[in-house]
């Protein structure tokens, strides 16, 4: 049998990250943020000065990219050698991952390495096309989703954890805006897949998804015999 993938999907703020890393912590997983891998290159594209609308450019620096994913005592975004697992949050990054997510070319780029980390691990993969296109044949699929508005309340608690200033209504504004892209782009769309598991987090702790998502786990297991 190939090797376990926990695919979870879910628009931003729905608490994939916090609830991914803990169900792959339990279950002895790798986890994966595959959100990351664009917010890297798109951190590159903006300070190489690359125009998003060069597509060109824009392959040809993705190709030329090494990116490390780590997890030792924290996990890690490595890109070029240079750790980036900061820079990659800012709110700049967010805005801009669209242009590099909606280029064919860079999501084969990444996808191909995605489905690297399985060849030798069980895995908690996070994105927004994971069940549809990286692993359509995942074993188990989530659909993490939340409120709008708990998705804004979370980002913003987030970032004032972080010292940084934040404006609640900014960031609902660009929640959805990411969404809407996310949603309607013509490549690899975030969709909710008729094999995946819908879980609504607006109401439940970030204990109760994981017990939710382990117990499914264990039913998967338990039918598969
Ligand atoms: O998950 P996170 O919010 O960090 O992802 C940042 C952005 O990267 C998303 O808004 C989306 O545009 C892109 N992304 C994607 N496919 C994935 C993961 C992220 O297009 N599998």
């Amino acid at each position: 049998m190939k090797n376990f993938v926990i695919a979870i999907d879910g628009p931003a703020g729905a608490g994939k990250s916090t609830v991914a890393k803990i169900v792959a912590e339990k279950l002895g997983f790798l986890y994966i943020d595959t959100g990351a891998m664009y917010r890297a290159l798109t951190l590159k594209a903006m300070k190489k000065n690359i125009d998003f609308g060069n597509k060109e450019e824009l392959i040809k620096m993705a190709e030329n990219t090494e990116l490390k994913l780590y997890q030792d005592a924290k996990y890690r975004v490595i890109m070029d050698g240079e750790d980036v697992s900061e820079e990659i949050r800012k709110e700049e990054v967010s805005r801009n991952t669209h242009y590099v997510a909606s280029i064919f070319e860079i999501r084969e780029i990444l996808w191909k390495m995605q489905r690297k980390f399985r060849e030798n691990s069980n895995i908690v993969m996070e994105g927004r096309d994971i069940g549809s296109k990286v692993f359509p044949d995942a074993q188990l699929k989530i659909y993490l989703d939340a409120s709008v508005e708990e998705r804004a309340k979370r980002r913003y608690l987030q970032l004032k954890e972080k010292g940084e200033i934040a404006d609640i209504e900014e960031i609902k504004k660009e929640v959805i805006e990411r969404d809407k892209k996310d949603r309607n782009r013509k490549i690899a769309p975030l969709v909710k897949l008729p094999d995946a598991v819908y879980l609504d987090t607006t109401n439940l702790t970030i204990q109760e998804v994981v017990e939710k998502i382990i117990n499914l786990y264990h039913q998967k297991l338990n039918s598969s015999g």
